[in-house]
């Protein structure tokens, strides 16, 4: 018994030196490539696609190609093998876009003594914002308000009964009066809280123009009506429309939020709306994909995907969302880490696919294109983790689907040993029927398992989806961290053998 147990901790500790010396070498290399991780690359990095000459990374257009061009150069650089369609880096689809040429305007019309009447002119941006996919041209009409601009005789509510907005202008709340995403009842609601539905149904019925009550700023994800003149109306022409009439649009939405019964009517206020936009049916665009294979016989089947959009929202007839902490900040934290993993030479067992999507801003077009059209099959593939608006703050968040909370424990422990920054690590909350508003979301919704990386305690003003959105939005040391904990906590959920979710 004792010779066993001598012998036991002596094949232990042959075990544990022969460990260490094969180890050492490996750890060396590890941390020689972890602090070749650096923020001058990112600056840089951030500088070309927050360059003019992308014109805000608009999927659809040529430009949004070319920074996908720009992206793809890089993994072949540092040898990293495509995985796209026929052996290139690119998995195409259509995508028609649309140009808007000028910010447009738009006008309120206050009548005077003897049909005369005052003019008021809106400014762009802070007051309204042009719609990225309106039709081009003018309306003059009546504003109607129809409070969530939905029609949902199951659910026995309807914005437009008893009301004619035909030639008129409506105007409309996003979201639906119903609020908690994560009741199931909230599935009966989800198909109108998209910003395509309520376009298509103020078409229907025969409305104008639109004005949209969404955060006014820009939105790409909108459906393109050729007759349909559209705008984000800001907090000053609400204001306006509603002065004089003894509610506000808080008022009335609180009421038929809590009544679930709709509240529509003619505002008796008469605005113009201008759009000058071009539109494109022939847009194409893509995701870029590459990947590091990995070194296992039959650990290289199985795939751990990394991603983030790179399509940001374009140029609004000159306002123009460079799209730098959304989401620059994501794609250039994946593509330091993806430079120090495969530049390094360590071995990982796992292959590691690195997916840019485009037209996440159109609609999550991107993320869906792959999960119906998968690079490893979702069996095969370890976890999807996704990056969106990861560069401004101090703190570092790792979120987990149930499915994968033990992963989370990789990033706590490369963050306790080598970044020691603040980190919070959460699961996901379980059920969720709203709207999908991140890739990462449709992958879950496919059944992957999914995880979202963050940076907390913004140290900068957010400016989503506005021009102040560029180079200067972000910090590149955070984003430095970023990718340094994507960089080493891959390396080991490449190599867990097994690995345990
Ligand atoms: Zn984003």
């Amino acid at each position: 018994m004792r010779a066993f147990f001598i012998f036991n901790t002596l094949l232990l500790s042959i075990i544990l030196s022969l460990s260490v010396t094969a180890q050492e070498p490996d750890e060396q290399l590890i941390l020689k490539n972890f602090h070749s991780i650096s923020s001058g690359d990112i600056s840089d990095w951030m500088a070309e696609l927050c360059s003019p000459k992308y014109n805000g990374r608009l999927a659809g257009t040529p430009e949004y190609v070319a920074s996908a061009e720009w992206v793809a150069g890089k993994l072949k650089e540092w040898g990293i093998k495509p995985a796209g369609d026929d052996g290139s880096y690119y998995q195409w689809f259509d995508l028609p876009f649309t140009v808007v040429n000028d910010t447009g305007s738009l006008q309120l019309h206050i009548p005077q003594k003897e049909g005369t009447e005052i003019v008021k002119s809106y400014q762009a941006p802070v007051e309204y914002y042009p719609g990225m996919n309106s039709g081009s041209g003018e309306v003059t009409a009546e504003v109607v308000f129809v409070g969530y601009g939905m029609t949902a005789p199951e659910l026995n509510y309807d914005d437009y009964r008893g009301i004619n907005v035909k030639g008129k202008i409506v105007l409309m709340n996003r979201d639906v009066p119903y609020k908690d995403v994560r009741n199931p009842e909230y599935a009966k609601w989800v198909k109108y809280c998209y910003h395509q539905y309520k376009v298509e149904n103020a078409a229907r019925h025969g409305a104008a123009g639109m004005l949209y009550i969404d955060g006014n700023s820009a939105n790409p994800n909108i459906s393109y009506i050729d007759s349909m003149i559209v705008c984000g109306i800001g907090p000053a022409p609400l204001a306006d429309i509603f002065a004089g009439l003894g509610k506000n649009n808080l008022t009335v939405t609180a009421q038929i939020d809590k009544s679930l019964q709709a509240s529509s009517f003619s505002t008796g206020r008469i605005m113009t709306i201008k759009a000058n936009t071009t539109r494109h049916p022939e847009g194409r665009t893509c995701n870029v994909a590459g990947i590091i294979e990995g070194s296992d016989p039959v650990l290289k089947d199985e795939a751990i995907i990394i991603g983030a959009h790179l399509d940001a929202v374009g140029n609004g007839g000159g306002l123009l969302v460079q799209g730098g902490l959304d989401n620059a900040s994501g794609v250039i934290d994946i593509m330091a880490a993806a430079k120090a993993l495969a530049v390094s030479g360590i071995k990982l067992k796992r292959t590691i696919l690195f997916l840019f999507t485009g037209g996440e801003e159109a609609g999550l077009l991107g993320s869906k294109l792959y999960t119906a059209n998968p690079i490893f099959p979702l069996e095969k593939t370890v976890i999807y983790v996704n990056l969106d608006m990861v560069g401004n703050g101090t703190g570092l968040a790792v979120s987990a689907s149930s499915s994968c909370a033990a992963l989370t424990e990789y990033f706590v422990a490369a963050n306790n040993r080598y970044i020691h920054r603040p980190m919070r690590v959460s699961a996901s909350e379980g059920s969720f029927y709203g709207r999908p508003r991140s890739d990462g979301l449709v992958f879950l919704a496919k059944g992957y398992r999914t995880m979202d990386i963050s940076t907390t305690d913004g140290v900068k003003p957010v400016w989503y989806h506005l021009p102040g959105d560029d180079a200067t939005a972000v910090t590149p040391e955070i984003m430095e961290d970023v990718a340094k904990l994507t960089y080493l906590a891959f390396i080991e959920i490449a190599n867990a053998d097994p690995i345990s979710y």
